[in-house]
């Protein structure tokens, strides 16, 4: 446990742990550790690989000590939500967001996203490859799963896709926040997140599950995509909003 900042155990099994540095509503520690485990499910069940390690989660009631504990073992941006600090997952509670059911169940999803960084990297064992790292992690956690479960909030997210602004697959593969880099918020041309996102859905829909695990596994697999993944993930936005 991340023992500086007065961290105590909110709940405890032989899978997951949360631990947090303030009082929480017993109901939402309960939402957590559900919502963990149906994504953890899901998560085995599509890659049909288990994750034996406990998962640790430290949430800290603000984003500055988070920052300042993560910069630890990182480079971090100035709007870092979450990351991993020696293996445990560090996130942060918006105190003002907590009585909002949808927004407290975003922050719960970027809890999994994180877990998700630890599950490609101990049981999948990829490259890091940013685009594909991050676009796995917003896939799985379910953060965008809004878009999901309503396609045509889905086709309007696509529509609101600048095409004439798609970056070069090269700036998704560079951390940051620069242009040129995966997170434009210098011009805000284009969101490496979402465009992420959009490509390992656009993966699983038009080329399967078992291609996308290929891409994962195999690095030449993996380069020939990237040659023509913008052109392709352009195609694919245009013809799902014409
Ligand atoms: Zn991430």
């Amino acid at each position: 446990m991340i023992s500086e900042y007065n961290m105590h155990p909110l709940f405890d099994s032989n899978e997951l742990a949360i631990n947090s540095n303030c009082a929480l509503d017993k109901d939402f520690v309960q939402r957590i550790v559900e919502y963990f485990k149906e994504r953890k499910e899901n998560l085995e069940k599509f890659f049909d690989k288990k994750d034996s390690e406990k998962i640790v989660i430290n949430l800290f009631d603000n984003q500055n000590d988070l920052i300042e504990c993560a910069s630890r073992y990182m480079k971090v941006s100035s709007y870092c939500t979450g990351a991993i600090c020696n293996g445990e997952i560090c996130t942060y509670l918006d105190g003002h967001k907590l009585d909002n059911y949808g927004a407290s169940g975003y922050m719960i999803a970027t809890m999994v996203h994180e877990y998700v960084h630890c599950y490609d990297r101990r049981v999948l064992r990829g490259d890091d490859v940013v685009w594909l790292n991050e676009g796995l992690a917003t896939y799985f956690s379910g953060q965008k799963r809004a878009y999901e479960v309503d396609e045509e909030r889905y086709l309007n997210f696509l529509r609101n896709i600048d095409l004439s602004g798609l970056p070069k697959i090269e700036y998704l593969k560079k951390r940051g926040s620069k242009f040129g880099e995966f997170c434009d918020m210098e011009t805000h041309k284009y969101n490496g997140y979402d465009l992420s996102y959009v490509i390992v859905r656009a993966i699983i829909e038009k080329r399967g599950d078992k291609y996308l695990k290929e891409l994962i596994r195999d690095k030449n697999v993996l380069d020939k995509f990237e040659d023509e993944a913008i052109e392709w993930v352009s195609g694919y936005i245009k013809n799902k909003t014409f």
